[in-house]
């Protein structure tokens, strides 16, 4: 039988077992993998479809795991669809800096990235709607041209929610952004029933939000699964190498092959494709100022060790 890992938890892998035709999803198996992984050094993850055996005692072993098409090292999920990365208008302001980080991480990952614009209703009314409104305008400007679809939600409102749901149905997606940004209001707005804790409701209790190490896939139905990755916020470059940044920024991966020299990397060669892109606003300054910056922090570590 097979079935896909929703959950691994101190040496059990759950599956969520795959729906025979149109029946009614069956609760999940508490499995253990077969000691032959150990021996392979391969190990499950969340998000692994497997082929699965019901044993005895009513628990279940994971006898194979199937092919993979991608596979994440932190948070730690395989077979990730596409990651949503939710960026709040306002509260807190946004930074593009650190939009332009996930994405450069995600493009390595080799997996499709959608921007979810969040906190909408703050750009409808209040004494800062202004500004709201401008970052909102700057996120479609830049990044829609690139290819990235932008989303825009208030899980306040219940705006956009349908939206974001039709873009991930089937998919196995990763919600992703820094503290505060609403990722868990948003996953409360999308699954009925469900009731992450929010940032509201931890204050109340006088603590800071409870933040589970584990990760965990969120069923949605419709073969539809979301994980929240808390420790998704703290990103560096450590897998990253010099060469590749350039090609985790589309617009500049199209353009490097039209520049004089090969392994180009955009700052002072003559002939280059991108400054030229650049100079005639077809390369976002902000873009391009972050891809610089990065490409001096990469160096700048190269250096020290
Ligand atoms: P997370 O840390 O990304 O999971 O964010 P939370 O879902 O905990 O939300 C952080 C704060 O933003 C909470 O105080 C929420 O009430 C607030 N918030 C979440 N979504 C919205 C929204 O759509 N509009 C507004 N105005 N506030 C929101
Ligand atoms: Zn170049």
């Amino acid at each position: 039988m097979t079935g896909r890992i929703v959950k691994a938890l101190s040496g059990y892998y759950y599956v969520q077992p795959d729906r025979e035709n149109g029946s009614a999803p069956a609760s999940l198996l508490q499995c253990r993998a077969r000691g032959i992984f150990k021996k392979k050094g391969v190990s499950p993850l969340v998000g692994d479809k497997v082929v699965y055996s019901v044993t005895e005692n009513g628990e279940g072993t994971v006898d194979e795991i199937l092919p993979r098409t991608s596979e994440l090292i932190r948070p730690p999920v395989a077979n990730v669809d596409q990651a949503v990365l939710v960026f709040s208008v306002l509260e807190p302001a946004l930074n593009l800096q650190l939009l332009d980080k996930f994405l450069v991480h995600i493009e390595h990952a080799g997996i499709p990235a959608v921007l979810c614009l969040s906190k909408q209703d703050l750009a409808a009314s209040g004494e800062k709607a202004d500004a709201a409104r401008e970052a909102a305008r700057k996120v479609r400007e830049i990044y829609e041209p690139i290819g990235y679809e932008v989303i825009g939600t208030s899980a306040r409102l219940a705006e956009g929610v349908e939206e974001l749901r039709d873009r991930l149905t089937g998919r196995l997606s990763v919600f992703a952004g820094q503290s505060g940004v609403g990722k868990s209001s948003l996953l409360n707005a999308l699954v009925p029933g469900l009731s992450l804790e929010t940032n509201e409701i931890s204050m109340k209790l006088g603590r800071g939000k409870h933040t589970t190490r584990h990760v965990e896939l969120i069923p949605l139905g419709n073969g539809s699964f979301v994980a929240d990755t808390p420790g998704f916020s703290q990103l560096d470059f450590a897998e990253l190498g010099i060469e590749d940044l350039g090609r985790c920024f589309p617009e500049m991966r199209e353009l490097a092959a039209e520049c004089r020299f090969r392994g180009c990397t955009h700052v002072h060669e003559p002939s280059c494709a991108v400054l030229a892109a650049k100079a005639e606003g077809a390369v976002s300054e902000s873009r391009y100022e972050h891809y610089v910056q990065f490409l001096n922090e990469m160096k700048e570590k190269k250096r020290r060790y």
